[in-house]
Order: C-alpha cells, then sequence, then structure tokens
C-alpha cells in the first residue's frame, strides 16, 4: 500500500482485543485519517484526506468509506475492478475478520492460493501477501480457493469460493457490486488448509553456470560431467 504512513500519538484508548481495523477520524471532518491497529503496539495512520458528510459520523459510516477506499487501493495496485478482484477482496477481508489479521510488514501472514488470478492482487494489496516476501504462494489447482495462515497465533483458514454463473457485458458491474456486499458466507464456504504452513523465506548461496556463465540460486543446479549447469543450459 502506497499510503503514508507514520507513528502516532493516540488520545484514546487501545481497543479490546481481537481488533482488526478500528478507526476514528482525528482531525475534524475535513481532513481524515484512518487509524489502524495493526498490532496491540502498532498502529499505522493512512491519511487519505477524505470528506464524511454528516450523515456518516458515527463508526459504521466510517468504516463503510474505508471499505471503499480499501477497494480503490486493490484497483488502483490491479489496474481495473472486476469482479474477480472483487472475490479477492472479500476473501482477504474474510481472513481478515475471521484469523484476526493486520498487513503482513514480514512474513507473519501466508497466503497459499490455488489460482493466479486478478483475486490474488486484492490479497497482495491488502494483506501485503506478496511474490517477493515468499508470503504469497501459487499452488496452482485452478480452484478459486485460499489458504492464510498468521503465523504468530499458528491459526488458518482456508477459504474457497462458492459457484456463480458469470454474467456478460454490463450485468458484470452488478455482478460485482453484488460481490462487494453480498455476506461473507454467500460467497465462500471456509474450511481447514490442505498444506501445512510454509517454511520461512530462504536465502540461498548462487553458484554459477558453466555453460552460459550466468549465477543463479546453487539449490537449481544440475551437475553433469562435473560441470555446474543453470535450468535453461540443462534443457539444452
Ligand atoms: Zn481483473
Ligand atoms: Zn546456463
Amino acid at each position: 500500500m502506497a499510503a503514508e504512513t507514520f507513528e502516532a500519538v493516540v488520545d484514546f484508548p487501545m481497543p479490546p482485543l481481537p481488533y482488526t481495523a478500528i478507526l476514528r477520524i482525528l482531525d475534524g471532518y475535513v481532513n481524515t485519517y484512518l487509524v489502524i491497529f495493526v498490532d496491540i503496539n502498532v498502529l499505522l495512520i493512512y491519511k487519505y484526506g477524505i470528506t464524511v458528510n454528516e450523515k456518516d459520523k458515527n463508526m459504521a459510516g466510517v468504516l463503510n468509506i474505508m471499505n471503499k477506499k480499501i477497494w480503490e487501493k486493490c484497483a488502483e495496485f490491479h489496474g481495473h475492478k472486476c469482479p474477480g478482484l472483487a472475490f479477492g477482496y472479500r476473501a482477504a477481508e474474510t481472513a481478515i475478520d475471521i484469523l484476526g489479521l493486520g498487513r503482513s510488514d514480514d512474513e507473519e501472514v501466508v497466503c497459499i492460493s490455488e489460482t493466479d488470478a486478478c483475486s490474488v492482487d486484492a490479497i497482495q494489496c491488502m494483506l501485503s501477501c506478496t511474490a517477493g516476501k515468499g508470503n504469497l504462494l501459487i499452488k496452482m489447482t485452478g480452484k478459486n480457493a485460499y489458504s492464510f495462515f498468521d503465523r504468530r497465533s499458528g491459526k488458518s483458514i482456508r477459504i474457497l469460493t462458492k459457484r456463480f454463473e458469470k454474467p456478460a457485458g454490463n450485468e458484470r458491474n452488478d455482478f460485482m457490486e453484488f460481490i462487494l456486499n453480498a455476506p461473507s458466507e454467500s460467497l465462500f464456504i471456509i474450511g481447514d488448509v490442505k498444506h501445512a504452513l510454509p517454511e520461512k523465506a530462504k536465502i540461498y548461496d548462487s553458484a554459477v553456470c558453466s555453460e552460459c556463465g550466468e549465477p543463479f540460486r546453487s539449490d537449481l543446479a544440475t551437475v553433469r560431467e562435473g560441470c555446474i549447469l543453470c535450468i535453461d543450459c540443462s534443457r539444452s
């Protein structure tokens, strides 16, 4: 999330555990800050500069605005709004609610996705489970299913998306709105994970291919007639 973040002094009591996203308007109703408790000691403030209407000056109204902002962030990251992204957004939100997750600055939260479709981008954006940090793994079965693990609590769940007929043309937008607003239990089947919690990402030694001269991860080497070969050269 590219939002501006900083630690802040708060003038209100910490919410009771467990919590996911407790927020409060700090600066009147023009410059709005959303305060998200990520951890008992850490809170991130996302400065969005949004305006809250008179009628929304309550927790439900602010939550609604925050959710819309998070959805916009996902769309910005992904490049467009689509039903697939909406499913990912709702799956991440469901995992956050059930497991009490915060964003994963390191590898605290791990997601194993069984698809590589649009939905995965919302999960990356909301939970910071990313390909580069090693806490997003794609184990392709082609099912719209996502397993979430919290290394801190040891808890995990698998969220499987129910089957919906794909609407055509303009109905796509209606379908997206439906996904964004439907109760979680009408979209997903929650179950136990099928995979073990993956090991933490490792740092590997590097080797140099004796054929092409390019350096690469040593555990991917093939040794043939005493020569170290990279994957490309071992196949040619
Ligand atoms: Zn998409
Ligand atoms: Zn090579």
